[in-house]
């Protein structure tokens, strides 16, 4: 129903999307936020009523007697005390997924709160005659909770025919009476007014972010369709160089090769950034599968890194492997293990100088694996270091344009290590070289949940995924 109201102009917003069809997801947040703001609401209630207890107890002792309003202050602090320690503890107790106990918990926080501030109120009009308490819970409650017009009309007519009623029962004047009438309706709108300004906002707000996500959503569809549409011609482009390769390799001149090297890396670059937006928009779409097997990541990690030192000896670089392991035997997904080592280690190829040393290192490190790719190469400057596990993200420097790249690298490194259920953490000094640190769970895997299709011959499989993850380096 207040829908109805915030979206019958809905040209302001130009929404795409039918507003309704967010209703029930959008009643489930708003009764969250209000659950968890009135947490917060009791934590403070608490505090203020164990502040009064203290000021009634040293400094309004005295007037007891005089007084009985100031005797019953206290009681109704350490009354509000109890109460509000009973609502944290149902806050506590509620698992926050029944939304019929969330609603009765949120309507529970507003009653109490009214409740305990009109009790004060009324017994205030004994002490002060002001009606602060009112007008603070008033201001709390439509100011804090998100409230429909609905829920913020009965509690703004139950509480002005208490708090009145009260006064009426408490025998007040006439002319405080109506002052206090007067005060309570002109309240009573303001509490509206505002109640409602920051209700419509957020549902506002909620909806524009919801046109986004779906919009980001669009995007990373048609991305991933137009990956998909590039990759089938790439990989038919690379069969055909792979076919010519084998068949027709004799007959080949010297500069026929060259250009069939060209070719076939060159296509590798294509179908390394279509794999590389398809794994990331998967990753973000959720769509990501991660088969884990149990692996010896000693001997995997030496292999790929044996599989690389062509491009390592083609630039000059000492590329070493050292393990303070014989084996380790962990669950892992091989594929996307290999597609993250083999990311850094293309990165550190491109980035380190001719007569410098990459090293590659794992060890272990209580209940993980630590897998390191340390280089001496151009490093990354400080202030870039949190840039470049963005999408996208690079060091916008002659010093990196001088390799090829799109900066999308990196981004899947920390997705696949995500994943896998790992940390990835880079500690790097300009002009000194950088250290990659990958920190996997040593969890080994029930053998049952392998998958047949990768347990076909890996050797192949990694030869095929160096030259396209490092099909960035020319030789
Ligand atoms: P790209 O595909 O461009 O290499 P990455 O995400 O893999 O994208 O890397 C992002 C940027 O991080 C690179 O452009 C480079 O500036 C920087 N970078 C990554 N690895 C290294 C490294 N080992 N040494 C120096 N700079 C690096």
């Amino acid at each position: 129903m207040f829908l109805n109201s915030f979206f019958q102009d809905n040209s302001h917003y130009k929404l795409h999307q039918d507003p309704f069809s967010f209703k029930k997801e959008l009643n489930e947040t708003i009764i969250l936020i209000n659950l968890y703001r009135g947490k917060l609401v009791a934590l403070i209630a608490f505090l203020l009523c164990l502040l009064g207890v203290f000021i009634d107890i040293f400094i309004n002792k005295s007037r007891w007697n005089l007084i009985p309003a100031y005797k019953n202050l206290y009681y109704l602090h350490i009354t509000g005390m109890v109460l509000f320690t009973f609502l944290i503890i149902l806050y506590y107790i509620n698992d926050m997924k029944n939304l019929f106990l969330n609603k009765l918990l949120h309507y529970t926080f507003i009653f109490f709160a009214l409740l305990s501030n009109e009790i004060l109120s009324i017994n205030a009009q004994f002490i002060h005659g002001q009606m602060s308490a009112y007008i603070i819970a008033m201001m709390f409650i439509s100011s804090i909770f998100l409230l429909n017009k609905v829920e913020i009309l009965i509690i703004i007519i139950v509480s002005f025919l208490t708090f009145n009623i009260g006064l009426v029962m408490i025998h007040i004047n006439e002319v405080d009476l109506i002052g206090n009438i007067s005060n309570t309706l002109t309240l009573s709108v303001c509490a509206f007014t505002i109640s409602q300004l920051f209700f419509s906002m957020y549902v506002k707000n909620f909806l524009i972010n919801k046109e986004l996500e779906s919009t980001l959503k669009m995007k990373d569809e048609f991305l991933s369709l137009m990956s998909h549409e590039l990759k089938t011609p790439l990989t038919v482009i690379n069969a055909a160089t792979q076919a010519i390769d084998t068949l027709c390799k004799e007959e080949m001149s010297d500069r026929l090769k060259r250009y069939m090297k060209n070719i076939k890396q060159n296509s590798n670059r294509q179908l390394r950034l279509v794999n590389n937006i398809l794994d990331v928009t998967r990753i973000y779409s959720g769509r990501i599968k991660i088969h884990k097997k149990n692996i010896d990541i000693v001997f995997l990690t030496k292999a790929i890194v044996e599989s690389v030192t062509l491009y390592s000896e083609g630039k000059g670089i000492n590329l070493y492997f050292s393990s303070s392991l014989n084996n380790k035997i962990i669950g892992l997904d091989e594929e996307k293990y290999e597609r993250i080592l083999l990311n850094l280690l293309s990165n550190s190829i491109k980035f380190t100088n001719q007569g410098k040393c990459i090293n590659v290192g794992i060890s272990s490190i209580e209940d993980r694996i630590l897998l390191e790719v340390r280089d001496e190469g151009i490093g990354i400057p400080n202030d870039k270091i949190n840039l470049i596990f963005e999408r996208f993200g690079q060091v916008d420097s002659s010093l990196s344009r001088q390799a090829e790249g799109t900066g999308i690298g990196l981004s899947l490194v920390k997705l696949f290590v995500e994943v896998l259920g790992g940390t990835i953490t880079i500690k790097s000094e300009l002009g000194k070289g950088s250290v990659f640190s990958v920190l996997l769970p040593d969890i080994k895997v029930v053998e049952e949940s392998v998958k047949k299709d990768f347990m076909d011959s890996s050797d192949n499989r990694i030869i095929q995924s160096v030259d396209i993850e490092l099909s960035d380096i020319y030789l």
